[in-house]
């Protein structure tokens, strides 16, 4: 017995010490594979542990679990890059889901078993913190798959005296807990702090526009990974700490790494109804025209240049575009003329988003360079290529103080000689914004969508 709990721990510790590994491999791309693997490895490592638990009576259950989380779990890992933030943002409800229903079963058993030793002031607690973060994860998460996937309206759902409500449902959720941990006969408070972080949720969420759901989504992370802490502590698992910890550490340091990139702060992104301001500020339009240029125009103006900086976004995920890319890297490379990508982090929908797209095309990593460091070459550059990038390329952003994106750092397209926008049309981008860049004098625009106008350009290169 003693020696099979020496075993548990032990594992334990490789899978800790895995899943620490996995995050530090996972932050560089030379290393990310070896990662994932070993994120692989550290759960296979930790399910094993679980299941060598002295006390288990029956496995069936658990494998029952294992088979729905597979059938559920294989089609969600199939779906298209773009819809990683709504995948994601699914697996974090799961996660919640899971933490929050394990809060009710432990408590239904400490309860109904009931010694005081057993539902300390501390148990209590801890049961309480892990139901209320883990429901509220559940159904805030769901929200945030839905608005992404534009299931439901993605704009802000705002109404008078919205955050007082919201935060007086939390501060009655933290009351009845409170009220719970004194008194633990009072067992009705249970179900009703389950119902208040359910409601608590949907409400957090709705107030909050769709261009900001990739940074909820990584909060909400954080609050699932703080209540598997809370469960680890239930169930005095050590890995289930640590690894929540990892991830509620993780999460939380993920949502300021974009806030900052946006130059936006957490109360503006829970509480600033972010869509609302961006429709205000987009109404009437002024009378300015944009110039087209077809594929064959821009191929003639990149045949003279020396300097080529490609600025990809969401439009060149959305258009699956990467391996043209590619085409257009080594035609131009072999015209002798140097080709670079700028690389803005909050490009397309999530961090990382376009390193991944075109580490796929097999873009050499050395070209990918990061936004503080290639603008300050941009008025060097002859020609920028805005591959269905907006938002991240708008000037309004650096001067325009009535704009919602003032203050968030954008690469420098407007400060080469010629810049090339691709896209379909002069739609807004995530922000809902006007781009001023399409105006500019040395701005053309070549309509269509990204892989098309690629390969034309390709074509037309080669020609
Ligand atoms: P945007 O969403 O601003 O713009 C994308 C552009 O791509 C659109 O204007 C669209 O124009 C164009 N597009 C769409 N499909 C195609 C296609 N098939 N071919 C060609 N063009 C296409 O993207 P950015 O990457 O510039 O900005 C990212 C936005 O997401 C920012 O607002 C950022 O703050 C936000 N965000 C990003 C996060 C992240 O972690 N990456 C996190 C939180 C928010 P059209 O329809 O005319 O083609």
């Amino acid at each position: 017995m003693t020696q099979n709990l020496i075993s548990i721990q032990l594992i334990y510790l490789v899978s800790t010490a895995l899943f620490i590994l996995s995050l530090k491999w996972m932050s560089h791309p030379l290393t990310a594979r070896r990662g994932i693997v070993s994120g692989v490895v550290a759960m296979v490592a930790a399910v094993i542990g679980a299941l060598m638990t002295p006390h288990l009576a029956s496995c069936h259950w658990i494998i029952g679990a294992i088979a729905v989380g597979f059938v559920l779990g294989v089609p969600l890992a199939m779906v298209p890059l773009t819809a990683v933030p709504q995948r994601t943002a699914l697996s974090h409800a799961f996660g919640g889901l899971a933490a929050g229903l394990v809060a009710v079963a432990e408590y239904y058993l400490h309860y109904t078993q009931f010694t005081p030793e057993q539902l300390t002031p501390f148990t209590t607690g801890a049961l309480i913190a892990e139901a209320l973060l883990g429901f509220l994860t559940f159904t805030g998460s769901l929200m945030a798959a839905g608005k992404l996937q534009e299931w439901i309206p993605t704009r802000p759902i705002t109404y008078k005296g919205q955050n007082a409500i919201n935060f007086s449902l939390l501060g009655l959720a933290l009351l009845c807990g409170v009220l719970l941990v004194w008194h633990s006969n009072w067992w009705p408070l249970f179900p009703v702090i389950v119902a208040l972080s359910l409601t608590f949720g949907v409400l957090l969420i709705i107030p909050i526009g769709g261009a900001d759901m990739p940074t909820v989504i990584s909060l909400l992370n954080s609050y699932a990974g703080l209540s598997a802490v809370a469960m680890g502590f239930v169930l005095k698992n050590n890995l289930l700490i640590a690894a929540g910890a990892l991830d509620g550490s993780s999460g939380l340091i993920l949502s300021i790494i974009m806030c900052k990139a946006m130059n936006r702060s957490f109360v503006n992104v829970l509480f600033g109804a972010f869509g609302q301001v961006q429709a205000a500020s987009s109404a009437g339009p002024e009378q300015r025209t944009a110039k087209s240029a077809t594929a064959e125009d821009a191929a003639q103006i990149m045949d003279a240049a020396r300097t080529v900086v490609i600025i990809p976004g969401y439009g060149m995920a959305v258009a699956q575009a990467q391996h043209r890319v590619r085409e257009l890297y080594d035609s131009l490379t072999k015209r002798g003329v140097d080709v670079k990508f700028a690389i803005h982090p909050v490009a397309g929908r999530m961090p990382g988003h376009m390193n991944v797209l075109l580490a796929e095309a097999e873009i050499p990593y050395d070209k990918l360079i990061e936004m503080d460091e290639i603008n300050p070459e941009m008025p060097e550059t002859d020609v920028a290529v805005v591959l269905g990038a907006n938002d991240v390329v708008n000037p309004a952003a650096r001067h325009d103080k009535s704009s919602p994106i003032y203050g968030m750092p954008i690469i420098d397209a407007d400060k080469a000689k010629t810049v090339f926008v691709i896209k379909r049309s002069m739609n807004p981008g995530f922000a809902g914004i006007e781009n001023e860049l399409f105006f500019g004098a040395n701005t053309l625009m070549l309509f269509g969508d990204a892989k098309v106008v690629l390969t034309n350009l390709v074509q037309a290169l080669k020609e």
